[in-house]
């Protein structure tokens, strides 16, 4: 770990006198927040330092596929200490999921450091299909799922069509498999689609992003993703 001052003056934006004056004057951010304490420790080489919200250095961006176990939190930290998606992978680079998948779910998040790209495939006018696999009570009937087919009516606004299966069903349990294609990004989207039919989730997987699929890879695994993947996304 370094002083802040020190790491701005090594990285040639300015003197260490200088630098100090930035930081007191408040133009210093690390990791997104603004710093004004002087002997502020940072570690050179995972820290974000802007100055004048320029960065000090470019990062090598990176781009990272994970199979997400359930039971892990979709952020870089969690207060209540719980085990988070950045804990799976080993990166230089301060990485952060692209979107989340609830605590519960499993499946495909992809994870990177590269803000422009994490924007792009975020944004709703870009539509990346995602493919869910959702254990449900009881079993769907056609009225239902044609209900889903056209959208459904949650608090915040119709959800866009979806393409839904029944994939099998256990009539003793009353329980189906469901495969359910979407879109769209609402907080827990598919649960509340399902909740709202009459359908509650007991299990939720995401087996697809786009083209990319889980593949081989176990629950708390992780790829690289191939440069042709990455260009493809964008
Ligand atoms: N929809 C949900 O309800 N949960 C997820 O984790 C992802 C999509």
């Amino acid at each position: 770990m370094e002083r802040l001052q020190k790491v701005i003056a090594q990285a040639g934006v300015a003197s260490r006198r200088k630098a100090e004056t930035y930081i007191t004057a408040g133009r210093v951010k690390v990791n997104g927040k603004k710093v004004t304490e002087l002997g502020y420790k940072v570690n050179p080489e995972k820290d974000r330092v802007e100055v004048d919200d320029v960065p000090l250095y470019k990062e090598e961006p990176v781009y990272y596929l994970l199979y997400k176990p359930t039971g892990v939190v979709s952020t870089s930290n969690d207060e209540k200490g719980r085990k988070i998606v950045t804990d799976f992978i080993e990166s230089k680079q301060r990485i952060y999921p692209i979107g989340r998948l609830d605590y519960d779910t499993s499946g495909v998040l992809l994870l990177t450091n590269d803000g422009d790209f994490a924007n792009v495939l975020m944004h709703p006018r870009y539509k990346v299909e995602k493919e869910y696999i959702a254990k449900v009570e009881g079993i769907p009937d056609r009225r239902e799922l044609k209900k889903l087919e056209d959208g459904i009516l949650l608090e915040d606004g119709k959800t866009a069509p979806a393409k839904v299966k029944i994939m099998s069903a256990d009539r003793k349990k009353n329980t189906a498999i469901v495969r359910l294609i979407i879109h769209e990004g609402k907080n827990h989207q598919v649960r509340r689609m399902l909740e709202k039919l009459g359908h509650p989730v007991m299990k939720l997987k995401r087996e697809r992003y786009g083209f990319l699929t889980l593949g081989q890879l176990q629950p708390g695994g992780h790829r690289v993703l191939k440069p042709f993947e990455v260009k493809q996304l964008k």
